[in-house]
């Protein structure tokens, strides 16, 4: 609904004034049919809180992002084997790149709900099959694992391909681009919540949009992505996001974080 013009708001304060010096009749007293328009519609306007104002430019990261990688150092992260220096390599196009047999790096910080943008890109050669092609994994919390995997033309179990939930669910499509293109992914990510003895209270959710596409839509996270057996329900608080090592020279690029806290 457009807001009232300032005339228009102006005789709205007259009117609540007059309400409050001489208690005449108001608009909470004044029968719905003689309400003028603009007085019934601001029965419904809600002006506060506010939201707080961001610039989200085009290409760029929204200004109140947390940048993990903008092609130029791995400082943000970690070796998740030791807490070291995270092993994997910069390259000279802006990309970081799995240096397989180094284990998988996590992020310094860590994350409850949030909103994340990065943009992956499998080896343009073409090896193994199956999970063994271009396979690398995004984990939230460091548990659960939105899978990245070459799924162009690559047939493996659905529920263990491209941006499906690891083992746990399938994407709607197959969005996959040609092995060597860069590909995206925007995740809407809510952490599972706890009570103090540890058990689920609320399951985590996630939302996957790959290469602009819906594929997971509000997924009602099991617990862990395990690669046997079932999924495990653990408590845990905020942590930091894991990407994977699965000997593959999976390449990673303009990785930025958005935590979602409520107004
Ligand atoms: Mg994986």
């Amino acid at each position: 609904m457009k807001k009232p013009t300032p005339y228009l708001r102006f005789s709205a304060l007259l009117v609540a004034s007059s309400c409050m010096s001489f208690t005449l009749a108001c608009n909470a007293e004044t029968p719905e049919e003689e309400l003028e328009p603009w007085q019934q519609a601001q029965k419904t306007e809600v002006w506060e809180p506010v939201p707080p104002v961001i610039t989200a430019k085009p290409g760029q990261p929204p200004s109140d992002a947390i940048v993990l990688f903008d092609g130029n150092d791995l400082s943000e992260w970690e070796s998740a084997n030791d807490g070291g220096k995270a092993p994997w390599t910069v390259d000279a196009d802006g990309a970081m790149t799995v240096a397989p047999g180094t284990g998988g790096i996590r992020t310094k910080r860590s994350f409850c709900d949030v909103q994340l943008h990065l943009e992956w890109r499998s080896p343009a050669e073409i090896r193994g099959e199956g999970q063994g092609r271009g396979n690398s994994g995004v984990f939230f919390q460091e548990r659960y694992e939105v899978q990245v995997l070459d799924s162009y033309e690559n047939e493996t179990h659905p529920n263990g391909q491209a941006a499906s939930v690891y083992k746990q669910s399938i994407p709607l499509v197959n969005a996959s681009r040609p092995p060597g293109e860069w590909q995206t992914y925007d995740i809407i990510y809510m952490a599972p919540r706890y009570s103090e003895t540890g058990g689920l209270i609320k399951q985590g959710t996630v939302t996957v949009l790959h290469n602009g596409v819906l594929v997971q839509n509000h997924f009602k996270i099991q617990g862990t992505t395990e690669w046997i057996g079932p999924p495990q329900v653990e408590p845990h608080g905020c942590a930091p996001l894991y990407l994977q090592d699965h000997g593959d020279k999976v390449s990673f690029r303009n990785i930025w974080i958005r935590e979602i806290e409520e107004l």
